[in-house]
């Protein structure tokens, strides 16, 4: 294969072939990369239509296709990261041979920029909705049986509902259903189903409508956006976390994955900084953690508190940060994660860049 001449050199176009038996279609794609995990493969079965959208890197390699036959709704996808093969098996609705794959669609067998692609959305059912404080909830919506999605940590999805004709759309970043490790893994399967912590605004243009969604109900909901990566977490040694109100969704998935697969980690500090002390979210389960993992520790700031707040008070500053975000060797690989109103943002990365934290050493969130 002839090198793409808009791509760095060592971006190679991946490839595809497909084979069948009697019941099963193999598609194969060749990603020719050895960071492709299970992550970076999206799979969608809507209308007849297949697309497989395989991310790499900032590109993105599409199969989209109109097949030539129905399938049934469960497809699996396999990975394997050494070679960079990824395997995705249709079960055939009918067992005859099939002469040809599909009709091709947009961009089909195209690796372009992922920017380029546009979002794509599916249809997602609401299955639960459990409060979480006063004005925010947890809600969990489950993707169709012919979905293949993960989201990766630190990445958001975009909801999109249509109210009197209009479509609205708002980003949000997935959680975990809880905090608690033991409650991950056996009641939802992380790639069947996504949690998101959302507040709802009275006066806001989504939430409102989202919020008067009944279970049963459907979202549309795109693939994977952000561009926080895994690997900022490797070897690291000091983890700091300075969210602000719904800004600690993107914390989530960074705390419990770093403290679960970053072996060289030492701290975890979580600086949350909020209006009131019912504001809080995950309260609980945060001091739990606390109280389970040594390494984690947690601090609660309050800019609206009431006056039985024995805790701290006030906004993101100067004073606050450089108690707090300090590495505890001169050398420790660090990184400080920071989200929330975008001037909270904007004033934390000012104030980090004056104590003397480096880019590469500061991740914000924004949209
Ligand atoms: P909006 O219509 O945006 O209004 C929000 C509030 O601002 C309302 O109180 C409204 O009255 C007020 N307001 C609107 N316009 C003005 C104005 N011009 N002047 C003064 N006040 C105004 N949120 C979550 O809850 N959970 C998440 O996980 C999450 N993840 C996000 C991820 C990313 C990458 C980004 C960028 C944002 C995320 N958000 C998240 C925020 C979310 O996308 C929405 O912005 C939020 O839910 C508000 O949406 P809304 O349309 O209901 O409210
Ligand atoms: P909020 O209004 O309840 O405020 C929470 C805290 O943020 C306050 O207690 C205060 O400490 C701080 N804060 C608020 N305004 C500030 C300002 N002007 N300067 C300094 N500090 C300030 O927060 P909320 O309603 O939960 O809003 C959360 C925000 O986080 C939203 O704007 C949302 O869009 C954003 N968010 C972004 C992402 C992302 O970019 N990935 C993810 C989730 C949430």
């Amino acid at each position: 294969k002839s090198k793409l001449p808009d791509l760095p050199a060592k971006e190679i176009s991946p490839s595809y072939d497909w084979f069948q038996t009697e019941s099963l279609v193999t598609i194969v794609i060749y990603t020719k990369q050895k960071d492709v995990d299970s992550e970076s493969v999206i799979v969608d079965y809507q209308d007849g239509c297949f697309r497989a959208e395989i991310v790499i890197n900032d590109y993105s390699y599409l199969l989209h296709t109109e097949l030539s036959h129905e399938i049934q709704e469960d497809i699996t996808a396999r990975v394997a990261e050494k070679t960079g093969k990824v395997e995705i098996i249709l079960k055939k609705k009918d067992n005859v041979s099939w002469k040809y794959l599909g009709h091709p669609l947009e961009n089909h067998n195209s690796f372009t920029a992922h920017r380029e692609k546009g979002l794509y959305y599916r249809k997602c059912k609401l299955v639960s909705k459990v409060d979480v404080t006063h004005d925010t909830k947890l809600y969990c919506l489950m993707l169709p049986p012919d979905t293949h999605l993960q989201v990766p940590i630190g990445q958001h999805v975009y909801l999109k509902l249509t109210v009197a004709g209009a479509e609205i759309v708002k980003p949000y970043t997935p959680v975990l259903e809880s905090l608690h490790s033991d409650l991950q893994e056996p009641l939802h399967p992380h790639n069947k189903y996504i949690y998101v912590i959302i507040k709802i605004y009275h006066t806001g243009l989504f939430t409102p409508h989202f919020d008067c969604l009944q279970i049963g109900d459907y979202v549309s909901v795109s693939s994977p956006e952000g561009n926080f990566k895994k690997s900022q977490l490797q070897d690291l040694e000091e983890l700091f976390l300075l969210a602000a109100g719904t800004g600690f969704t993107p914390m989530v998935k960074i705390l419990n994955y770093a403290l679960t697969n970053t072996t060289s980690l030492r701290k975890v500090k979580l600086m949350f900084f909020n209006k009131t002390e019912e504001d809080i979210l995950w309260k609980n389960q945060l001091e739990h953690l606390a109280d389970k993992d040594r390494r984690f520790e947690v601090e609660f700031i309050l800019s609206e508190p009431t006056c039985e707040w024995t805790g701290k008070q006030g906004r993101i500053s100067l004073p606050l940060l450089s108690k707090f975000v300090k590495r505890s060797l001169e050398n420790s690989r660090v990184l400080i994660c920071i989200c929330g109103p975008a001037p909270f943002t904007e004033q934390g990365i000012r104030l980090l860049k004056d104590l003397n934290f480096s880019q590469e050493e500061v991740h914000s969130f924004t949209a």
